[in-house]
């Protein structure tokens, strides 16, 4: 079977309207024109069931991806060099932070000397790409001074220039996945919504519904 991955709003909802589908009955008592009217009711509920699973599996490759994504940022392990003490370090990040230049680093924790630090590029592709740019435009302007800076941080200009060079074709594709991601987050935000509208109105039913019965017991 595929697998879709709902969010869980849209799974609390679908949950709701089948809770108020399964109560509609219709049996040989019922007269034919409220057997009509029920059957609609039935239908309706249905369809609305249909549009969520129809959205979520739109979805599902998106929100798939968005999970690995998530996922790599915080269980990949690197090996990098403390700039504190200088030992390499061997880890996964443990938290993230915008810096002064406004790209955001992953951070990482030395275990020799109890110091965070950050990693030495951005963790994003979108902050890469402009961080390379910037770094090739700065190393350019102040020649040897810029250079050693930034191989302090242990990124050598040769490593920087393939990086680039990767990267050009990456720009491509980051572009047209931002203009996607955009579009996909757009209308994800749009039926989420609606989502929870619908889910308000149903948790309020459903709580009157079960109140009122409660008191006529
Ligand atoms: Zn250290």
């Amino acid at each position: 079977m595929e697998e879709i991955l709902f969010t869980k709003e849209e799974q609390e909802l679908i949950d709701l309207i089948k809770y108020f589908r399964d109560m509609v009955l219709i049996n040989e008592e019922t007269p034919p024109y409220n057997r009509l009217i029920l059957q609609e009711e039935i239908d309706y509920l249905n369809s609305e069931i249909t549009t969520i699973i129809q959205f979520a599996k739109g979805k599902t490759e998106y929100r798939k991806a968005k999970e690995l994504e998530h996922y790599n940022k915080w269980n990949t392990k690197i090996d990098q060099k403390c700039p504190w003490c200088k030992k390499m370090v061997f880890s996964n990040a443990l938290g993230e932070i915008k810096m002064d230049d406004g790209f955001t680093y992953s951070q990482y924790f030395c275990p020799s000397c109890h110091m965070n630090f950050e990693g030495s590029e951005p963790n994003n592709n979108n902050d890469m790409i402009l961080f390379t740019e910037k770094f090739l435009a700065e190393m350019l302007k102040k020649g040897k001074g810029g250079r050693v800076n930034y191989e302090i941080n242990g990124i050598s200009f040769e490593q920087m220039k393939k990086r680039r060079a990767n990267i050009e074709g990456l720009k491509e594709k980051v572009k047209k996945s931002m203009k996607e991601n955009k579009e996909i987050e757009e209308a994800n935000n749009e039926f989420m919504a609606y989502v929870l509208n619908e889910l308000i109105r149903l948790r309020i039913a459903k709580k009157k519904f079960i109140t009122e019965n409660d008191i006529q017991e």
